[in-house]
């Protein structure tokens, strides 16, 4: 098989600044990655491909060997050997950043290697996803919960090998001999895929790599004034790793259950308060039901509706731990929908009294009163 150009498999010019190349490799390399394209052949191909004119293009020394000599310039250099291409834990332990979190692991099962860099490699379990309902009460106060995970863990009774390929080194090293010379070039163990170990015996119901799915409860700390939306990432909790590998983290994605009577706006609460008409010209003290507690306030004579009240620190700490928002309380004026006999004979003699008219010179004061205390 001839050998396509890098550059032209990249799709960049001659003259391609290292950004321009590491850009092109990563549009591609995400665009065949085998997440994406499971099972196909001809992605996985391209896949290797882009990653092989890469491996070259990436560094100054093989792409000016390569733009003097070819493709004979660089076969069997670098860290493949033979100028075979790249195998797929070759492209992963080497190029895996590129992705820069474009594929973080899946729901599913499924190890992604880390780490690199010579030596054993570190396999980590992949991420659980989870999503967490949270009242307000809970959001206030923060909260304890316990978190039902369906996750792999190892299971009972695997018994590892020290690979013999690499003898628990995880790589193998051979001597490849190019037009520059002897070079000793390291990869990536074939039989273990770089974990230095297989599975000697594993029990009946564990997949290939001795794992079993497990029912867990995993308890887990919400700190106060989170939100929706938010993800809080809990290390270690997720999908465990064969052999001496790492777990996956446990990813909680919070929603927000709505409370009945107070609507969130950021740290700050809104509570709509329906006074009667009595209680709002004669005063009052009242109080308003929240998170577990109750918030006793004072209205005072002549309170207007549309007032708003302003409760300080009463709403929702601040998720850095640093204050805390207030409630709003929006008062309402609640006008009788019906009247009885009695209570009609009375508003009708109250309400020709000249102080039971607006003051047309307060007129704008509530507006004013509003804005006043919306910004204080
Ligand atoms: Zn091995």
């Amino acid at each position: 098989m001839s050998k396509r150009d890098y550059y032209e498999i990249l799709g960049v010019s001659k003259s391609a600044s290292e950004g321009e190349i590491k850009k092109a490799y990563r549009k591609l390399a995400i665009k065949y990655h085998p997440d994406k394209n499971p099972d196909n052949t001809e992605a996985e191909e391209k896949f290797k491909e882009a990653a092989e004119a890469y491996e070259i293009l990436s560094d100054s020394q093989k792409r000016a060997q390569y733009d003097r000599f070819g493709h004979a310039g660089v076969g069997g250099q670098g860290g493949f050997g033979g100028g075979g291409g790249m195998n797929m834990d070759d492209i992963f332990s080497q190029f895996g950043d590129i992705f820069g979190g474009a594929f973080g692991g899946g729901q599913g099962g499924g190890f992604s290697g880390f780490g690199g860099g010579g030596g054993r490699r570190t396999v980590k379990g992949s991420n659980l996803r989870v999503k967490l309902k949270l009242s307000l009460e809970d959001i206030v106060n923060g909260v304890e919960k316990k978190i039902k995970v369906n996750k792999l863990v190892q299971a009972e009774g695997v018994e590892y090998n020290t690979c013999s390929t690499c003898n628990g080194r995880g790589q193998v090293t051979k001597v490849v001999n190019s037009f520059l010379g002897q070079m000793q070039t390291s990869q990536a163990c074939p039989t273990c895929r770089g974990a230095g170990q297989s599975i000697a015996k594993k029990p009946a119901g564990a997949d290939q790599y001795g794992m079993v799915r497990k029912e867990v409860v995993i308890p887990i700390e919400i700190p106060a004034g989170v939100e929706e939306g938010m993800q809080l990432t809990v290390r270690g909790k997720g999908n465990d790793a064969p052999g001496s590998g790492v777990a996956g983290d446990l990813l909680v994605m919070i929603e927000e259950v709505e409370h009945p009577n107070l609507k969130r706006d950021g740290v700050n609460l809104h509570y709509d308060l329906y006074l009667n008409f009595a209680d709002a010209a004669l005063g009052t003290s009242t109080e308003i039901p929240i998170v577990g507690s109750k918030v006793k306030f004072k209205i005072s004579a002549g309170t207007q509706s549309g007032k708003i009240l302003r409760l300080k620190g009463k709403g929702i700490p601040e998720i850095n731990g640093y204050g805390r928002g207030d409630i709003l309380v929006h008062v309402n004026v609640w006008v009788p929908q019906s009247l009885t006999k009695e209570e009609k004979s009375i508003l009708e003699k109250i309400k020709s009294a000249d102080n039971f008219n607006p003051d047309p010179n307060a007129k704008d004061k509530g507006f004013f009163d509003r804005v006043k205390d919306m910004f204080r």
